[in-house]
């Protein structure tokens, strides 16, 4: 099967005299969509390439990136092994890792690295070539996903004449972040701001990975390219409150629009508190929509 990476971005809404577009990277046509498949995408060429048998990963139970890896190795006929933190089992991703025939390891949080060089190191025994895919599609190849994506951006702008003055997006583990600054650079559209909204992390730490992705990328610091926002974390990963819940519930009912608590319903309700406590106005503001529906399904399940 061909594997485009071309997503739509449409004209969304008006806010606060804002004019909101989406770049609707859950549409992505793979096990359900979202960025982790832009990355996930790059990583089998590499294991396709040094002709790797196995595939070793880490996430919790509610990873999409579990979720896509697994399913990308069962199209393969590749066997995978997932590293997960105990508990939150009770979720689409995990059912659909688990029906993969991905072989689960749970383990504490302490645990998981050692874990991870103990699977790794197992398979090596066993005679099998095992490739590492850090957690979340981490690193320089999931930098580059979106260093790709921000072309498809840039595209879009070509044709349409719409310059976007900000990018926002749920940033989790920063690739997706590190990436679209790096496609920035290159472009050079210097006035253009790009938010991160944290969906867990705190700063510094938050902002410094993304920094050091950044770096070990492109080789030239971020600077002050680098807006992580950490004001919407809500408690931590997976948390939301009853304004996340209504920012869902509104753009579901008025364009049919799957959000999720756990990454978009948070980072779009970030999205319009910045704007909002910025003063931001009459800007052409691009939100990626960066997948996570089998989270959007818990959601409405709960
Ligand atoms: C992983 C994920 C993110 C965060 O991407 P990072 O590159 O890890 O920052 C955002 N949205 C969804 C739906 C995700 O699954």
């Amino acid at each position: 099967m061909e594997q485009s990476t071309k997503t739509p971005i449409l004209y969304l809404e008006q806010f606060l005299d804002n004019q909101i577009y989406i770049m609707r990277d859950d549409l992505l046509p793979f096990s359900f969509g979202g960025n982790k498949v832009r990355k996930a995408l790059l990583f089998f060429e590499e294991i396709d390439a040094q002709g790797c048998d196995t595939v070793v990963t880490y996430g919790s139970g509610g990873s999409n990136h579990c979720r896509i890896v697994a399913n990308m190795a069962a199209q393969r006929g590749l066997t995978c092994h997932v590293i997960s933190t105990e508990g939150d089992s009770l979720c689409a991703n995990r059912r659909m890792v688990e029906s993969f025939g991905a072989v689960v390891h749970g383990c504490a949080v302490e645990q998981v690295a050692a874990t991870i060089d103990r699977v790794m190191e197992q398979l090596r025994q066993a005679g099998r070539k095992p490739y590492f895919i850090p957690g979340g599609g981490h690193g320089n190849t999931g930098t580059r996903a979106y260093d790709l994506a921000y072309n498809q951006i840039l595209e879009f702008s070509a044709k349409s004449g719409v310059e976007f003055d900000y990018i926002f997006f749920a940033s989790g583990t920063g690739t997706t972040h590190a990436g679209l600054i790096c496609g920035k650079k290159r472009a050079g559209s210097a006035h253009q701001k790009i938010v991160g909204i944290s969906i867990a992390r705190r700063n510094p730490r938050g902002g410094q990975v993304v920094a050091d992705s950044v770096e070990s990328y492109c080789g030239s610091p971020a600077g002050e390219d680098l807006i992580f926002d950490d004001s919407f974390i809500c408690g931590g990963y997976g948390q939301y409150n009853q304004e996340i819940e209504n920012t869902i519930r509104r753009l579901l009912h008025s364009y049919g629009l799957p959000l999720d608590p756990t990454y978009t319903g948070k980072a779009y309700h970030g999205m319009e508190c910045y704007l909002r406590r910025n003063q931001i106005r009459n800007q052409n503001i691009l939100f990626i929509h960066t997948g996570g529906t089998p989270l959007f399904y818990d959601w409405v399940m709960k």
